[in-house]
């Protein structure tokens, strides 16, 4: 199965702090994709009072993968509900090999194919630096690189994420390092990486994107 000329459906693939929710949303104002994103679902699970909310929460708390079943429903049932006359962005999945093997079931069963994947490749000091400074804001959700206490988009309050504390930190780099790292093979393999240098100024990282979807 093949999409149409111009459909496109691209993963953006890399480690925690990459920039891959911030380039996500800057090209889906400028191209109108339907979005993915496994993070913003794990944190909405996080709050709910639940078995599956639990398991997310238990998973979180120490940097490591949610259950692929609980992930892999909801990607599948996300998909089920687009439009399908837009390309989809996935944002933070596939997150190991058996969610990528999954993803390729998924998508197959939707009539798409997977067209690229951008591995924004980092430097892991500069993610370190760069993870515990980040905030989230409590009132829009936005991540930001901010030192203030307000979020520059509402004013809203910033916090920093329970995940994005040093000693979570670390332990999310190594279950990146272990479990999803090896998804770049997996992709390699059939020609899909596009790899992009991650440690640029946010514009640049999204102009060579671009450049490389056309
Ligand atoms: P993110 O915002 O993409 O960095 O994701 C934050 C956290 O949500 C991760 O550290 C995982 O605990 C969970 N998560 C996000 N995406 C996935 C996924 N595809 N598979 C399993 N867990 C995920």
């Amino acid at each position: 199965m093949t999409n149409s000329a111009n459909i496109k459906n691209i993963i953006l693939f890399g480690p925690p702090g990459a920039g891959k929710g911030t380039q996500a949303e800057k090209l889906i104002s400028l191209m109108g994709f339907e979005k993915v994103a496994t993070g913003d679902f794990a944190r909405e699970l996080m709050n709910e009072e639940s078995e599956r909310g639990e398991r997310v929460r238990e998973a979180m708390k120490n940097g490591q993968l949610a259950p692929n079943e609980i992930i892999n429903e909801y990607v599948a049932e996300k998909i089920s509900n687009f439009d399908e006359n837009k390309g989809i962005l996935f944002d933070g999945f596939p997150r190991d090999l058996a969610q990528a093997e999954e993803l390729e079931k998924i998508m197959e069963k939707a009539g798409r194919i997977i067209d690229k994947v951008f591995y924004i490749k980092c430097d892991e000091e500069g993610l370190i630096k760069r993870l515990e400074k980040r905030r989230l804001c409590t009132e829009c959700g936005k991540i930001t690189d901010t030192a203030g206490e307000t979020c520059p988009s509402c004013g809203g309050k910033l916090i920093q994420r329970r995940d994005d504390e040093p000693e979570v930190i670390k332990k999310r780099l190594v279950e990146y390092n272990e479990k999803t790292k090896p998804v770049i093979d997996y992709f390699k393999e059939k020609g899909l990486i596009v790899e992009v240098n991650g440690d640029q100024p946010i514009e640049d990282v999204h102009k060579e994107i671009i450049q490389n979807l056309r």
